[in-house]
């Protein structure tokens, strides 16, 4: 076998840092400067025409946020990536380089909650519409696509159940109709899934989840796969027109496959303005060098939470995809194979008390409306995240009255199974 660079583990670790070249420290400072002094006029002059990289104002790039960018880039597999505020602010960043008023895009109907809210409500006011398809059926995507349709997206393991997505072969309906795809890879994380080697062209995180790790940043990203033709279409303006404020260039054409994270940049994050700190940043990128431990933890961890509640008296289901009897298996198997992630759910046959009743009385776990800490986390959507639906919109959600969800940490596996055991007894 020929090796072909370093390994997942060394990428996490290195990619994007060295020694700081001024005062040798190992780790990458936290450059915590809003600006950067030019060398002369002719310097200031080329960064901001864009014939020249560098650092001018921290809204559009820092040293700091940088490390992070092309560390996540070489785990997805990218180009390049542009870190945010928020994993919310990459999706605003993303569908503002290719979308304008009248445009639609089809997103699979299982994702996150707060995604539904951005992409039904809020983008409304830019006139940008969603079309909702079913993440385990790609000819739903393809009967929504029109020719004002910009883009499908999905995530690779969707929220709050933990499915897994044949991000393959939604893949080939977006290659057919000549559009991107772009995969939400927040709850797999790079470690056990890598879209864009599955089809994908973009990928999007909140990095305020497992890529962090420690419950402690908000933060998001944007990879560009480096795959997609901006210009052939001509449905990307933005990428494949000239742009006056820059003298007249052409993004895809001076920037080639990584086009579209200077697009989201230059553009998007000058414009709208959500950049990371430079504190954030750091944090992140300390989380992301122990991200395969941390997530093989997390893996196994969950496995062995979700076997023994299969055999408790007072659970009527668990579904997770790690389970060999699991409808989701097989998808687990190809996509996924060092483990099913760690958020799934689980019913209890006591129904709507019985939930509330186990998340009061579980100790160690922590009650609230979070993933991908290194602390076991809980919730119980029907009386907290889901509570103004009916009961009929909640079970259409997954979060029907008797439904628990769990983000298993990294603590002993003895421990959190004693803890579920004495709260369970408390039912
Ligand atoms: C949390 C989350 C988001 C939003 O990210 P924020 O960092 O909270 O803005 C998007 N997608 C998924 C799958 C998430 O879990």
């Amino acid at each position: 076998m020929t090796k072909t660079g370093p390994g997942f583990s060394t990428l996490a670790i290195h990619a994007g840092a060295q020694p700081d070249p001024t005062t040798g420290a190992r780790a990458t400072p936290i450059y915590q400067t809003t600006s950067f002094v030019f060398n002369d006029a002719d310097h200031a002059a080329a960064l901001f025409g864009l014939q020249q990289f560098g650092n001018i104002y921290s809204r559009i790039m820092n040293p700091t946020q940088a490390v992070l960018e092309e560390r996540i880039a070489a785990l997805e597999g990218g180009t390049a990536a542009l870190a945010t505020a928020s994993g919310h602010a990459a999706q605003l960043l993303v569908f503002h380089s290719i979308m304008g008023a009248g445009d639609n895009f089809v997103a699979a109907r299982q994702l996150y909650g707060g995604s539904v809210n951005q992409f039904g409500q809020a983008f409304k006011s830019f006139d940008w519409q969603v079309r909702w398809a079913d993440c385990d059926d790609p000819d739903s995507f393809e009967t929504q696509i029109d020719e004002k349709t910009k883009a499908i997206f999905i995530e690779s393991l969707a929220n709050p159940g933990g499915i897994f997505v044949d991000i393959a072969a939604i893949a080939e309906v977006a290659r057919q109709h000549g559009l991107p795809l772009i995969v939400d890879n927040t709850m797999a994380t790079p470690y056990l899934v890598r879209p864009l080697e599955h089809g994908a062209d973009i990928v999007v995180h909140s990095l305020t989840k497992f890529i962090g790790g420690h419950g402690n940043s908000m933060g998001g990203i944007i990879v560009d796969g480096g795959t997609f033709d901006w210009s052939k279409s001509g449905k990307y303006p933005l990428l494949s027109e000239s742009r006056p404020e820059y003298g007249g260039i052409v993004l895809h054409q001076a920037f080639g496959n990584f086009a579209f994270a200077i697009a989201a940049r230059v553009l998007g994050l000058r414009d709208f303005g959500p950049a990371i700190s430079p504190f954030n940043a750091f944090l992140i990128q300390t989380g992301v060098e122990t991200l395969p431990l941390r997530m093989q933890c997390h893996c196994d961890n969950a496995l062995a939470v979700a076997t023994w509640l299969q055999g408790q008296e007072k659970v009527s289901w668990v579904r997770y995809a790690g389970l060999e009897d699991d409808p989701n298996h097989a998808l687990q198997k190809r996509y996924s194979p060092k483990g099913a992630g760690a958020v799934f759910t689980f019913g209890l046959s006591g129904g709507y008390e019985a939930g509330k009743r186990l998340v009061e009385s579980l100790e160690m776990f922590s009650h609230l409306a979070n993933i991908g800490d290194t602390r076991s986390l809980v919730i119980h959507p029907a009386s907290t995240t889901h509570r103004q639906l009916t009961s009929e919109q909640q079970v259409a959600a997954g979060a029907g009255p008797d439904v628990v969800r769990l983000s298993i940490g990294i603590e002993d596996i003895d421990d959190i199974i004693a803890d579920l055991e004495q709260a369970l007894a408390r039912i």
